[in-house]
């Protein structure tokens, strides 16, 4: 820890600077600053911002600190961890500017946690593509065609990729061509990844730390193509804290279930590691909606044997394939929920029984 000097790092991430690119709109009022607190339901800007002792005081919550803090909590960071991503992701004897030159030729890393910069740059992205979605009917027609209506389309930020907008926009901006590189959005030449996709980004708050891409029809590979960052739980903010919750399988499950306002997360594939799991910790119950096949199942009861006795599996009815599946159907939604009503009143033991595929 003795690594990181920690005044030097406050200095060199002015506070007001920092909260504003967490998208916080500050005002200057004297020689305070203030604006919405994102840590708890604020009206008023209760949020007090004061530069010259670098410290914040939230007057609604009583929030409060300093820079290292804010990122900590709104990043949900240890100490350590804050001050790495405050200190840009170098190391920390590592001086600025020359080390990033010299870095240029290296092979693309990918990064644990993502630096400011990188947030800027993936919330520019997603910012291009959600304007370029409505710009673009044959994306529209996409959504429209499995499910998905504009109230999700503006919930969920979805955006599609044509291909030259974003590398204009980043250049515009000055934001680094090479991070979007490395980070999965362009090329190497230049071009851009999601390209023709649907896209799906990963919020939180304000921000876009991930996206997904979907072209609109199955003839290329592969049919979800993600970033070159580690792939996290889609929805995550729906439902952290939550004490209902529901778990599917896909990205397109993922948005059925928002339509229908759900507190549901994806975990974009079957395998999951435990640790991963954390967030449900809190739930009460949690409902599984898994694929109409043999990996669903599986995933079903390896899901089971993690979280014990508060899961509910819903099984759908025979020739879905999946959630989404079942939400194009004209009376999906209603038999959805009369699914939900009968594994609530399930009894976890015979769940568990039922759930196991017969060998
Ligand atoms: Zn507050």
């Amino acid at each position: 820890m003795s690594l990181y000097d920690i005044d030097q790092i406050k200095q060199r991430n002015p506070i007001e600077e920092i909260i504003s690119r967490y998208g916080i709109v500050l005002l200057r009022s004297g020689t305070r600053m203030a604006g919405r607190c994102p840590f708890h339901k604020d009206q008023n800007p209760s949020l007090v911002v004061y530069p010259e002792t670098r410290s914040f005081y939230c007057f609604g919550c009583g929030a409060s600190g300093d820079v290292i803090d804010f990122v900590r909590r709104f990043d949900g960071l240890g100490f350590r961890a804050a001050l790495e991503r405050l200190n840009d992701g170098a190391s920390p004897d590592s001086g600025p500017g020359d080390d990033r030159l010299a870095k240029r030729d290296q092979a693309p890393k990918q990064p644990r946690t993502l630096s400011l910069d990188d947030r800027m740059i993936l919330t520019a992205a997603s910012a291009v593509y959600s304007e370029l979605l409505w710009r673009t009917p044959a994306a529209l027609a996409y959504l429209e065609g499995r499910g998905i209506g504009e109230a999700v389309i503006r919930r969920c930020h979805l955006g599609y990729c044509d291909g030259h907008s974003l590398s204009q926009y980043l250049q515009r901006r000055r934001l680094s061509l090479r991070r979007a590189r490395e980070m999965g959005l362009l090329w190497r030449d230049g071009g851009e990844r999601m390209t023709g996709r649907v896209v799906v980004p990963e919020m939180r708050g304000d921000q876009c730390v991930w996206m997904v891409g979907r072209p609109l029809d199955d003839a290329h590979d592969p049919k979800y193509r993600g970033l070159s960052l580690p792939k996290p739980l889609l929805g995550y903010e729906r439902v952290r804290g939550r004490q209902r919750v529901f778990v599917t399988e896909g990205t397109f499950d993922y948005l059925t279930g928002v339509g229908w306002s759900l507190s549901i997360c994806a975990l974009q594939g079957i395998k999951v590691q435990a640790q991963r799991l954390a967030f449900l910790e809190r739930a009460r119950r949690v409902f599984l909606v898994f694929d109409n096949d043999e990996r669903g199942r599986e995933a079903v009861v390896f899901l089971t044997g993690l979280l014990g006795d508060r899961v509910r599996v819903i099984e759908l009815p025979p020739g879905v394939k999946d959630l989404n599946d079942l939400g194009q159907l004209p009376d999906g939604r209603a038999t959805f929920f009369e699914l939900v009503r009968m594994a609530e009143s399930q009894q976890p033991k015979e769940e568990v029984r039922h759930a196991v595929p017969a060998r």
